[in-house]
């Protein structure tokens, strides 16, 4: 092309050469372009270009978002797009499946990710997992459970007492514990302290304290403490009956406050013996202790003797001396010579039925004796035995045949020695004669 004969028709040529050389290069970019582009379009459509999980995330993401939806079932009205996805994969899946067994490599799955199994519940205080198995590669993915809700329980309140603080009403989870709502302490009230009154004791009833106890809840506070009935206030004693010396007597007493009246017994006075007898109830004074005995010449019975020297001497003689009838199972018949002799101090002789003899100066010189009674079986009364008797007064014989030898009046006194008798009387006496 390059011509030396014209330099301005071969430059004119050239240039139009160069021209068309210009536009045959950009028609066949242009021609490149268009096969590249359309080789290129086939690939896609072939699937060549097909990214594998790895290299294009977001549309698994949008996959995973469906999926864990469907999972949570919250958003139905989102799971056609996942249908169609589905649909779409259903349709590549037998292309892929055939290349696999052409061509084993994974990296090209659209991946079909079945139901999720969850691994790892979640719960009111951690997230769980799930993991989704690609149906057709086998590729796991896993994926975060959300943590669920507290299970709210009601804490309900409780009212504060008077020992005890209350709580307000709150709430926890029941499953872990979690205190949601939080209960406040109501302090305790305190007890409300209402007066027990007391009352006095009377001779009837008991009495109490003062107390108090709490109107709220009743609880004592201070315990009543119960006070002793008092002693009724008697009145002086009364004799309702006088004692006697047979019969117990009475006596009543009556509370001033109360009027309630006690009584008792008066115990038995003694016998008012005179000459042994109780001139009351008519009782026989029993013999005088201390009295001395010795047997009769012929045993058949005793002698009485007079007191014991050892009773008698230290002490005074008792006003009233009684002889017994029997001494030691045997009677009693006489009374010895002198055996009250000088006993002074003796007013009263009883002396029994039995007694035969009163031996001389028996009674001699007993000052004291005014009176005395002899028995129905005296039989002998020895000279002087009233010697010196300067206050006796009478002599009661209660049997016939006696006869006093005093002035005006005739002997004997039956016994053998009436006269003997009679002299034991030279002071003023006056003489009785006992008749039945
Ligand atoms: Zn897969
Ligand atoms: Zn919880
Ligand atoms: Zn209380
Ligand atoms: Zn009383
Ligand atoms: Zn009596």
């Amino acid at each position: 092309m390059n011509d030396q004969n014209g330099t301005n028709e071969n430059e004119a040529y050239e240039g139009r050469g160069r021209q068309r050389r210009r536009v045959v290069i950009i028609v066949l970019i242009a021609a490149a372009v268009i096969i590249l582009a359309a080789a290129a379009c086939a690939a896609y459509f072939s699937g060549f270009f097909k990214p594998t999980p790895s290299e294009t995330p977001v549309p698994d993401g949008d996959l995973t978002e469906s999926a864990a939806e469907t999972t949570r079932g919250a958003a139905t009205e989102k799971k056609p797009d996942r249908v169609e996805t589905v649909n779409d994969t259903d349709a590549v899946q037998t292309e892929a499946e055939t290349e696999r067994t052409d061509d084993t490599n994974p990296s090209v799955c659209s991946h079909n990710y079945g139901a999720a199994v969850v691994t790892e519940a979640a719960s009111c205080q951690k997230t769980g997992t799930r993991v989704y198995t690609c149906t057709i590669c086998g590729e796991k993915k896993t994926e975060e459970i959300p943590m669920t809700a507290h299970t709210e329980v009601t804490d309900p309140a409780k009212n504060a007492t008077c020992t005890s603080n209350g709580l307000t009403a709150g709430s926890h989870c029941s499953v872990c514990g979690t205190v949601i709502k939080k209960q406040e302490t109501v302090r305790a009230t305190g007890h409300t302290a209402v007066t027990d009154r007391g009352k006095a004791a009377t001779c009837t009833a008991t009495g109490l304290t003062d107390g108090s106890h709490c109107s709220v809840c009743g609880q004592v506070l201070t315990a009543q403490t119960t006070l002793p009935k008092l002693e009724h206030t008697y009145s002086d004693r009364v004799v309702e009956r006088e004692a006697t010396c047979s019969s117990e007597g009475r006596w009543t007493s009556t509370c001033t406050m109360c009027g309630q009246t006690e009584s008792g017994t008066i115990p038995t006075s003694d016998h008012s013996f005179v000459a042994g007898i109780c001139t009351v109830c008519g009782t026989a004074q029993e013999a005088t202790p201390h009295l001395t005995f010795e047997l009769t010449d012929d045993s058949r019975g005793y002698v009485c003797m007079g007191l014991e020297v050892s009773y008698w001497a230290p002490k005074k003689d008792p006003e009233t001396v009684v002889i017994p009838a029997y001494y030691n199972g045997k009677p009693v018949r006489e009374i010895g010579q002198l055996a009250f002799h000088y006993d002074d101090g003796v007013k009263y002789f009883v002396i029994p039925e039995g007694i035969e003899v009163i031996e001389s100066s028996a009674f001699a010189n007993c000052k004291s004796l005014i009176t005395i009674t002899l028995p129905r079986s005296l039989k002998k009364i020895s000279g002087t035995a009233f010697h010196g008797c300067g206050n006796l007064e009478t002599i009661y014989f209660q049997t016939s045949g006696w006869y006093l030898n005093a002035p005006g009046y005739a002997t004997p006194f039956d016994t053998s020695d009436p006269y003997a008798v009679a002299a034991t009387f030279r002071n003023p006496v006056t003489m009785s004669y006992y008749v039945r």
